[in-house]
Parts: C-alpha cells; sequence; structure tokens
C-alpha cells in the first residue's frame, strides 16, 4: 500500500465524481512542516504556534516568532498556511505564564480568553504573523471563541495592528484571511451568524466532541463516551459546513476527525472544503477521496444523520461506504 500511496504524490485530491479539496497538515514544531512537505502535502491547515511558548522559558519575542512563521510560509512557496494564536490552558500549560490552576481548566481561563486578558502578548503575536504574511499564503485563525463580540474584539486588535505596521511601514498582507476555529457547540448553533464576519472556519472536534458530549478527551475513565460518530456531532459540523457555505465562505477542519477514515467520506459529501491532518494521513485520505463518489454518498446523508447511535452510525458507515470501493 504504502508504494502506492507514493504515487499519489502529485496528484490532485479529487472524488471519483471529480470534486476536489485541500489535504493540509497539522503541525506543532518547525520540523513538523518537513513531514507536511513530505507527505505532499497542499498546505497547513494548523500550525499550534503554542509549542513555540511552551519549548521556551520566557514569551518568545516578536522576532523570534516572526522568524518561526516567515520559515514555514517559505517552504510552502505560495501554499495556504493557517497560523492559529496562542491556545494556552486546557491540557496545555506554559508554567512561565502563571496561570492560576483552576476546577475547570477546560472551561476555564484559555486560548482566546487568555489573550484579550493578556494584550500586550496578544499583540506581539498579531504582529508577528502580520509581518510574515508577506512570505507565503498565510492566514491567522482565532482559538476557542465563544461568542461574536471576543471575535470582534479580536479582529479589532488585528485591525489596530495593522494601523501600527502601517505608520512604521512595515509590509504586510493587507488582504489577510481572518478565521476562527469552531469548537464550542454554540459557535457550530450560531454558525450563520459567525460566518457573515470571518473569512473561513476550521473544525476543531476534538474540543468540539469534548464540549457537546461533556466528556474530557483526555479522562481515560470515561474515554468509551467520546464518540466521533455520534449522530449530534455529525449534525453540528453538517451545520457548520452549510452554514459557512450560504455566506460564502470556505470551511475546514483540523480536528483528528478531518484524518478519520471512516469518516473522510461523509465530511466530503456534506462539502467539507479543507481536511487538516496529521501529515502521515495525508496520503491515504487522497487514496480514499479519489476512490469515493461524493454524490453517492450525499444520497445517504439524510439517512446517517437520522441515525439514533454512535454505533449504528459506524456500523452504517463499516457496511455501506467502506466496503464500497
Ligand atoms: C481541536 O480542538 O480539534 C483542535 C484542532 O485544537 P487542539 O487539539 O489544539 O485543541
Ligand atoms: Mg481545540
Amino acid at each position: 500500500l504504502r508504494k502506492e500511496l507514493e504515487k499519489l504524490k502529485g496528484q490532485e485530491s479529487i472524488s471519483k465524481d471529480g470534486y476536489k479539496v485541500e489535504l493540509a497538515g497539522n503541525i506543532g514544531t518547525l520540523q513538523d512542516i518537513d513531514k507536511v512537505i513530505e507527505n505532499d502535502g497542499e498546505g497547513v491547515g494548523l500550525y499550534r504556534t503554542e509549542f513555540l511558548y511552551m519549548y521556551n522559558d520566557k514569551l518568545p519575542t516578536e522576532e523570534e516568532q516572526f522568524e518561526a512563521y516567515k520559515i514555514v510560509a517559505e517552504r510552502l512557496k505560495g501554499k495556504p498556511l493557517v497560523i492559529r494564536t496562542l491556545d494556552v490552558g486546557g491540557d496545555k500549560d506554559i508554567p512561565y505564564l502563571n496561570i492560576p490552576k483552576e476546577m475547570n481548566p477546560f472551561l476555564g481561563y484559555r486560548a482566546i480568553r487568555f489573550c484579550l486578558d493578556n494584550k500586550e502578548i496578544f499583540i506581539t503575536q498579531v504582529r508577528a504573523i502580520l509581518r510574515a504574511s508577506t512570505y507565503g499564503n498565510v492566514k491567522i485563525m482565532f482559538p476557542m471563541i465563544s461568542n461574536i463580540e471576543e471575535l470582534r474584539e479580536s479582529k479589532l486588535i488585528v485591525e489596530g495592528v495593522k494601523e501600527e505596521l502601517r505608520k512604521e511601514n512595515i509590509e504586510f498582507n493587507e488582504n489577510i484571511e481572518i478565521g476562527i476555529m469552531v469548537e464550542i457547540p454554540a459557535v457550530a448553533i450560531h454558525s450563520r451568524q459567525f460566518a457573515k464576519e470571518v473569512d473561513f472556519f476550521s473544525i476543531g472536534t476534538n474540543d468540539l466532541i469534548q464540549y457537546t458530549l461533556a466528556v474530557d478527551r483526555g479522562n481515560q475513565k470515561i474515554s468509551n463516551l467520546y464518540n466521533q460518530f455520534h449522530p449530534a456531532i455529525l449534525s453540528l459540523i453538517k451545520m457548520t459546513i452549510d452554514n459557512g457555505h450560504k455566506e460564502g465562505i470556505w470551511v475546514g477542519m483540523c480536528g483528528e476527525v478531518a484524518g478519520d477514515e471512516k469518516l473522510i467520506p461523509i465530511l466530503l459529501a456534506m462539502g467539507l472544503d479543507e481536511f487538516s491532518m496529521s501529515a502521515s494521513s495525508i496520503l491515504k485520505a487522497r487514496h480514499l477521496i479519489r476512490n469515493t463518489s461524493k454524490k453517492e454518498i450525499e444520497e445517504k446523508l439524510d439517512y446517517i444523520l437520522d441515525l439514533s447511535t454512535a454505533d449504528e452510525v459506524e456500523k452504517y458507515i463499516d457496511e455501506n461506504i467502506i466496503s464500497n470501493d
């Protein structure tokens, strides 16, 4: 199979019936970009910048961040690079930030909430991202958005930084795309309104599943309840894609589900535009997509979404989708 997959390098990620998608990689550290390129990723759909902060004993400077973002942007040679702003908190501890311990860290002071409360840190990062934006196809993405006000405030900060850079005669991409992670159920439910104010969505299923099913994603004791086949999860994903498309924006996914071989055909049928996954899954996903007819699965979508249990969904996929090709 590996040999078969090798042959897919340089090929399009296109379904049997001619529907094209983008298969991108997730990265954390600079080394990860090599694997994305090696596996013929069509971009980076999620750059988890928190690693820059975690593998340091103090805040990375604007210059350090700029260098890192620039290197990745250049390596991608014009392919899309979605840089996510700092997603600290939850399970990601950065000791020198001295964030007090909380009872419910996943529901607490994390990600955009932390950044909007620590504007110096946020502005430094936004400056570095904007400065790197002239070296490739850079996009900016905010994590853990839960309401429109947070989004508007974050966008205002980007506008403010742009103004600052203009005054300093520093170049950046004036039209940089701004998107959000859809990883809190409220945002998926209200996605039509969010779609009017962003350029793209990226569905973060790792957190979306955790928050929708009320299952701590790291708790082994209840890991049997953490299930990507839960019909409510599929409904939220579909709702987000539909609402994004109604407002004319593209919708991607950067959670683990984007690389799930059983769900890729379903996501394709729902119209997902971009799949971002760990680099080692990209060619397998391309193989799958090239052997799937989008229209055939579209016809089965309503039935799947109406099923009662996660087991029924998985079983239906096993028997009617995967075994088909
Ligand atoms: C997600 O929540 O699905 C996601 C991609 O972000 P992270 O895993 O970094 O929380
Ligand atoms: Mg997340």
